[in-house]
């Protein structure tokens, strides 16, 4: 979902996980993660997303 609020604890996870160099978007390990499933603009760089399921669950 777009224009999600980030909670001051969810950011500096995120800001974290970026300085570890760690991978910080969703849709690499979802599994609507192609043109038919997921209509989201912003796929596939999101950080956080309402729609998210992981891939092989
Ligand atoms: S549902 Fe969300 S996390 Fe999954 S591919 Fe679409 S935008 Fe990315």
């Amino acid at each position: 979902m777009l224009n999600m609020k980030e909670s001051f604890g969810q950011r500096a996870i995120l800001t974290i996980k970026k300085i570890l160099g760690k991978n910080i978007f969703l849709c690499d390990s979802c599994q609507f993660d192609w043109r038919g499933a997921c209509h989201n603009r912003e796929r596939p760089n999101v950080t956080r997303c309402s729609d998210y399921k992981k891939r092989g669950k």
